[in-house]
């Protein structure tokens, strides 16, 4: 599933096709556009054999080329909806070119279109170099999980590949990103994280210039 809208429900009824949305008007809707990512997240069920074969958001066929993904969107009026959101089980901004690419011809037709993208913040070390000025103009909002308020305990939570510098290069892809982005936020779930613990990633926010957003904690 490529273009979705979130019920509110929790597991696989959470997540509705675009086809079977109804009317997109105020809606948020998501783009799942990879399977790939750094990270292997010990909360995240994207690699166990149940969420390969059942899952919805897992691309069985392999990613969608830019032109397949236009052509998803291309039956639904976009100047409805309320935000459409980068998102799914992988790392967007593994493809960031094509994301860049499918937005610049999304806005083309709808100009004032909200864009966000959920990401881990890892797109620098997973390019090999400064990726933020390809979000300028495309981005109003990035929405950088932080998951932890220090490097070990991130490190644990996320089995990020890159190693121990993950939370260094997370909180630096943030500061670079505010240069080209309007919003840049970071997000905790609260009821995961103890208050003790998000009080550490407020000031750690505070001290970055970024919003912290603790988001509801969904069983
Ligand atoms: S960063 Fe997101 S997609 Fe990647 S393993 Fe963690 S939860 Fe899953």
């Amino acid at each position: 599933m490529v273009l979705y809208t979130v019920t509110g429900h929790v597991g696989e009824a959470g997540y509705l096709d675009i086809a079977n949305s109804g009317d997109l008007t105020g809606k948020n809707i998501y783009v799942n556009m990879t399977n790939r990512c750094p990270c292997n997240c010990v909360f995240c069920l994207r690699q166990t054999k149940k969420m390969m074969e059942g899952n919805s958001l897992w691309l069985k066929e392999g990613e969608p080329s830019v032109d397949r993904v236009m052509d998803l969107f291309a039956p639904y009026d976009l100047s409805v909806i309320n935000e459409l959101i980068f998102c799914g089980y992988g790392e967007p901004l593994e493809r960031v070119a094509d994301v860049c690419e499918v937005i610049d011809r999304l806005k083309s037709k709808y100009p004032d279109l909200k864009v966000r993208v959920n990401t881990n913040g890892l797109a620098n070390l997973v390019h090999g170099r400064d990726i933020t000025p390809e979000l300028a103009g495309r981005f109003d909002t990035v929405s950088i999980s932080l998951n932890a308020p220090d490097a070990e305990e991130f490190l644990a939570l996320t089995r990020s590949k890159f190693g121990i510098g993950s939370f260094e290069a997370l909180q630096e892809f943030a500061v670079l990103a505010k240069r080209h982005v309007p919003n840049v936020v970071m997000t905790v779930v609260e009821k995961v994280m103890s208050e003790e613990k998000i009080e550490l990633c407020r000031k750690l926010c505070n001290d970055l210039g970024v919003t912290l957003r603790v988001r509801p904690f969904e069983s």
